[in-house]
């Protein structure tokens, strides 16, 4: 038979436990040949003899795993041409083994034995690796699900510190490191990705420009005076909740510090919808008892620097509060001029008192019923190559700041000592000269000894000498100064009280400090003269109240004739002022003393030279 011969040529060669079997339906087949292989498959224990010799079907069969079911597999093989594989397990050797059958012809079949043990143990590893892998996934997405929380729980952190790290705890609207990160956004766009703000369309929102109002609680401090600390807080969460109803997509609120508050508007259409903002702004804080006092500047119109902005808007607002507060103004280019004079002013103050740029000016004051000279009040004056003449009123108040007053007052009382002393021996003078003392001049603790010192140097008779002090001395220990001027008094120096009717003018002050003089304030007696006005039947009361107490009455800056008229009807003592004698330097003082009529200016002899 040529296919017996065939497969007989293929079994010699294969390598594998192949085996042809005849397969007669229904009968005991034959296992008509097979590979060397073969018979090496331990579990079936055959010899190649005993195959070639007529091993049986059955005799493979039961040596096969009863569910093996070579029978069906057979037949299934013959019926459909198709291959058919089965992988079992040799109880026998432990080992997996596959069999693959196949159909040769109408009644031949090939089977193959291999083991498998080795693949179905991969098998197995890749099914073990497959739960560890899966448990793994598990596990992993159970960690991701705890990371997940965990992440939220760290970015919930992030935003909490966030939050601290920019809103003001009291008020709960933005802090100054908010404002400050803000500005720094606008300066350099880009700084802060994270920060740009997106109109509905997703697109940037460019500040093309902004207006800034920086707003200070009026008299914060009566409310913490009279309430405690929490009633001044009170106030100021009550003006954070003011400020964020303001609040919307293009305007923010910011607590910068204390009692200062920002409302920063960006993109505004002018500057009208600031100041309708300062304004509805003001009128919501006063309806609540709350005073503001503010100012506005405006980028980049008023500067192309943003960091100017809050400096200008800070300057507006000192105007405000210079002005009687409650009220909103513009930062206008004369402000920054001023602060800039004052500036120069404060660091030109030191090389003045060095190089001896100051002068001691004196100015007359005059006994209203007799015309008598009573004295001369002396007056700092300053000339500064560049700034040319700088008023006290501008640099007495900077140099009391900087505490430079104490060292320039001693100036003052030094050298108004040592021309009182000369004007006693040359002149027999037996007038009163008034020296100002700052209320930060008559606080430093070595001032009596300076006093006395000066005045034992000079050898002055005490009587000629008068202090001037201001209602500044109330600010703080006040019973120390009160003692100071006690002693002051002691010595036989008059003490005269300045500027009376300004501030607050209490009349129980009066009767607290030692005075021999009050001096009523230039504003009084500027309208003194106007029919109907209330300064004139005022200033009537205080000249006789305090005449009554023994003090001495100078009307100060009389100007006029009409002025010097009322002032003698109501009996005040002395007066001071233009009209009479404007303030001078000493040579003219000299020759007034010496008797030179001509020697004095007035309004009414000054000429351009001299005026
Ligand atoms: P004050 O003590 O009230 O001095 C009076 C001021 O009024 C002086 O201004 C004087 O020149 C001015 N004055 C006098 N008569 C008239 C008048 O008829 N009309 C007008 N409009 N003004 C008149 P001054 O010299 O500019 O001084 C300003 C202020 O500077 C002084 O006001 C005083 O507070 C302070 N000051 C001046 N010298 C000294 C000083 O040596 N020490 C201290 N601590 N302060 C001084
Ligand atoms: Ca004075
Ligand atoms: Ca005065």
């Amino acid at each position: 038979m040529q296919d017996s011969l065939d497969y007989k040529r293929i079994l010699s060669a294969v390598p594998h436990a192949v085996a042809v079997v005849r397969a007669l339906r229904n009968q005991d087949g034959k296992i008509v040949d097979c590979a060397v292989e073969f018979t090496n498959i331990s579990f079936l224990s055959f010899t190649r003899n005993e195959i070639v010799t007529g091993g049986t079907y059955s005799s493979f069969i039961d040596r096969l795993p009863k569910d093996v079911a070579f029978l069906e597999i057979c037949e299934e093989v013959i019926r459909t041409g198709y291959k058919v594989t089965k992988t079992f397990l040799s109880s026998k050797t432990g080992r997996w083994v596959q069999l693959i059958v196949t159909g040769l012809s109408d009644d031949l079949i090939v089977g193959e034995l291999s083991d498998v043990s080795h693949e179905k143990q991969l098998e197995q590893v890749i099914q073990r690796q497959d739960i560890r892998n899966m448990k793994l996934t598990e596990e992993l997405s159970l960690t991701r699900n705890e990371m997940r929380t965990k992440l939220g729980s760290i970015q919930a952190l992030n935003q909490q510190l966030h939050y601290a790290a920019f809103h003001d705890g009291l008020t709960n609207i933005f802090n100054r490191a908010w404002f400050n990160r803000v500005l720094a956004g606008i300066k350099t766009p880009g700084a802060f990705p994270e920060d740009v703000e997106r109109d509905a369309n997703g697109d940037e929102i460019v500040v093309k420009n902004f207006g800034l109002l920086l707003l200070d609680v009026d008299n914060l401090k009566n409310f913490n005076d009279a309430g405690g600390h929490s009633s001044g807080d009170e106030v100021l969460r009550k003006m954070g909740k003011i400020l964020h109803g303001f609040e919307n997509e293009r305007i923010t609120a910011f607590r910068f510090e204390g009692d200062e508050f920002i409302l920063l508007a960006k993109n505004i259409s002018s500057r009208e919808e600031m100041s309708l903002l300062g304004y509805k702004l003001i009128q919501t804080a006063n309806q609540q008892e709350i005073g503001l006092s503010g100012g506005i500047s405006i980028y980049p119109e008023d500067s192309a620097n943003a960091d100017d902005m809050l400096k200008f808007a800070d300057m507006a607002k000192s105007d405000v509060k210079k002005n009687g507060k409650n009220n909103i103004y513009f930062f206008k280019q004369v402000m920054e001029d001023r602060f800039l004079r004052k500036m120069l002013i404060e660091s030109k103050l030191d090389a003045a008192m060095k190089k001896d740029l100051f002068q001691l000016y004196f100015q007359p004051q005059f006994d209203v019923a007799s015309g008598a000279l009573r004295g001369f009040e002396a007056l700092l004056r300053w000339h500064d190559d560049d700034l040319g003449w700088i008023s006290p009123d501008q640099f007495i108040p900077l140099a009391e700041e900087s505490r430079q007053v104490v060292p320039l007052g001693q100036w003052v009382m030094d050298t108004a000592l040592s021309t009182l002393a000369r004007w006693e021996r040359e002149f027999g003078f037996e007038g009163i000269l008034s020296v100002n003392v700052s209320p930060v001049q008559l606080k430093s603790p070595d001032f009596l000894d300076k006093l006395k010192e000066g005045i034992e140097k000079y050898g002055i008779k005490n009587e000629h000498l008068e202090v001037e002090i201001t209602e500044g001395i109330f600010i703080d220990n006040v019973q120390e100064t009160v003692r100071k001027l006690n002693t002051i008094r002691e010595m036989g120096i008059g003490i005269s009280l300045d500027d009376f009717g300004t501030g607050y003018s209490a009349l129980r002050y009066l009767q607290i400090l030692p005075l021999t003089t009050l001096k009523i304030d230039k504003s009084f007696i500027s309208n003194i003269d106007e029919e109907n006005g209330v300064e004139a039947n005022i200033t009537e009361s205080i000249v006789s109240m305090v005449s009554k107490m023994g003090l001495d009455t100078i009307a100060e800056g009389v100007e006029n004739d009409s002025q010097l008229d009322v002032l003698k009807k109501i009996n005040c003592h002395n007066v001071q002022g233009y009209l009479k004698g404007k303030p001078m330097p000493t040579d003219l003082c000299d020759r007034m003393l010496a008797g030179d009529s001509s020697a004095i200016l007035t309004v009414k002899n000054v000429t351009p030279e001299n005026s």
